[in-house]
């Protein structure tokens, strides 16, 4: 059989099927990855993305199909023999040694048990150091790791995996908890690595970052191949549509009423060590943008406008009403609601039902004399559940059996039972998929044209972009500038302002 060495794939995956019980995790999918180049595995939650990297490498095997190396096809697939043809992955803990140096983690599993202790670390540091030198990464050899920030620690295991004769490196989801200026330096390695002929298997949802970096886009809705084709090809509508089936595009926010009254004032508020001086006014039916780095003080200036960090200084008025600072009772009891990053310590009760969710807070309008109501707060929550398309059996279930989307939806229905007029969204679509993410989207527009005033936190640039009339850019606690929304300025200039 004569192959031509130029076009044999790296690895190929022929119609791999894996089935757990009565769940089709993939079904039937192809796929092939060359020498050099950057694949993006796209797919919302459970579409069956990290299956799919499990049984590439040996740690589940396949139903149906087959796993094919260097055109080889391999019958038994375990991890060792998936790293010893090359093939590895970047898991999200990045599996490191904490205690050990950075040299001793680039070189550990390449490094052979002989010598004394001086010369294998003398070898060790030599490894390590022309692994960084090849890809032109600069870090401190010597270095504990559980030191290092985050994305240090990735760099770490990138090159480790390097040390240990990569060919393919599999990244799942690298980019989330890195902010712009890493995710940029990612991705200026990976355009590097493939200079070198790594394969790239990237998994992202991030539109931007996968054009810059990848050749090729795969995307898998409910364990199949649904689209396939050169990055280029894509846009954010066409690669949303292919991973949720549907067309969920979510467009500029509606022009604001210039009649719209203003309804939130904050002046001079300061609070020592996250922000100073901050000023900002909302009008009814704005939605407002702040758009910052973590470390910005973003968070803190969110949890201040609602009572749940005392600013040290300043004023928030709601319809010419000063509310008393530090006090979120007061806020609430004002009219402000607050929706937090991390719904699942700070937002939500999981155990409890989502009936029981939305009431929080809302007991009071319930009982009669101290009597609560079940069948009134069941009827609030089913009307809730319906109006923000929550999908969920019936709203005795807990919280904790719904989707990351849906339990968002479920902190929004908990706000709109208490009718807010001004609602702060921190993060509102983290950790949720890109269906739900525009749905969230469609939410906000419609509580707005509705005349809340909406205030969104949140490193999501193009969320910013497409929800936001004006975004506040927030650098190391101050406010900086105030750019408009929509197609006022590009992600890209946003993200060189926030950075620079
Ligand atoms: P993704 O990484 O795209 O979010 P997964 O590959 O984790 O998706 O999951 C694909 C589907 O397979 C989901 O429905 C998930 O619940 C299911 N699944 C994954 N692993 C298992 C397992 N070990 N047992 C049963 N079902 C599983
Ligand atoms: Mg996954």
């Amino acid at each position: 059989m004569a192959k031509n060495p130029e076009t044999m794939p790296l690895v190929t995956l022929e119609s791999v099927t894996k089935r757990y019980a009565a769940i089709t995790a993939l079904d039937g999918v192809d796929l092939n990855i060359h020498a050099g180049e950057a694949v993006c595995l796209a797919g919302e939650n459970g579409s069956g993305k990290s299956t799919l990297i499990k049984v590439l490498v040996g740690v589940e095997q396949p139903s149906a199909g087959r796993v094919l190396f260097d055109g080889v096809p391999q019958t038994r697939l375990t991890p060792t023999t998936a790293t010893s043809a090359g093939v590895q992955v970047i898991f999200q803990d990045f599996s490191l040694f904490p205690n050990l140096s950075v040299a001793e983690n680039i070189s550990m599993t390449a490094e052979r048990a002989t010598g004394t202790l001086m010369v294998r670390r003398a070898r060790a540091r030599a490894r390590a150091a022309e692994v960084l030198a090849r890809v032109g990464v600069d870090l401190d050899l010597d270095a504990r790791v559980e030191r290092l920030p985050v994305a240090h620690k990735q760099l770490v295991a990138i090159c480790r995996a390097l040390a240990a004769d990569a060919r393919l490196i599999i990244m799942d989801e690298p980019t989330t908890a890195l902010t712009e200026r890493e995710v940029a330096r990612l991705l200026d390695l990976i355009r590097r690595l493939k200079a070198d002929g790594v394969a790239v298997l990237f998994v992202s949802h991030k539109l931007a970052e996968v054009l810059e970096v990848c050749e090729t886009v795969v995307v898998l809705r409910n364990g199949a191949k649904v689209a396939e084709g050169p990055a280029a090809d894509f846009d954010s509508a066409s690669l949303t549509r292919a991973m949720t089936g549907r067309d969920v595009a979510s467009g500029p926010p509606t022009p604001l009423d210039a009649a719209a009254p203003p309804l939130l004032r904050v002046d001079g508020l300061c609070r020592a060590g996250a922000f100073e001086d901050v000023s900002l006014s909302l009008r009814a039916g704005e939605v407002l943008g702040v758009a910052g780095l973590l470390g910005s003080g973003r968070t803190t200036l969110a949890k201040a406008l609602f009572g749940l960090a005392r600013p040290d200084r300043g004023q928030v008025t709601l319809n010419g009403a000063a509310i008393p600072l530090g006090d979120p009772i007061a806020a609430a009891a004002a009219g402000i609601g607050y929706v937090p990053e991390d719904r699942l310590t700070e937002g939500l009760f999981l155990e409890q039902s989502i009936a029981h969710n939305i009431a929080v807070g809302r007991f009071d309008a319930h009982s009669h004399s101290g009597v609560l109501n079940l069948k009134n707060l069941w009827e609030e929550a089913t009307v809730w559940l319906k109006r923000l398309s929550v999908k969920a059996p019936d709203p005795t279930a807990p919280v904790r059996s719904l989707s990351g989307g849906n339990q968002q939806r479920v902190v929004l229905a908990r706000w709109m039972a208490r009718k807010p007029r001004v609602l702060i969204l921190n993060g509102p679509s983290v950790g949720v998929d890109v269906g739900s993410k525009a749905e969230i989207h469609g939410i906000m527009a419609d509580l707005a044209a509705k005349g809340l005033g909406v205030i969104v936190i949140s490193d999501d640039l193009p969320e910013l972009l497409a929800t936001c009339h004006r975004i506040l850019v927030m650098k190391d606690g101050i406010i900086t500038e105030e750019v408009s929304g929509g197609a006022g300025v590009t992600e890209s200039e946003l993200s060189h302002r926030l950075a620079s």
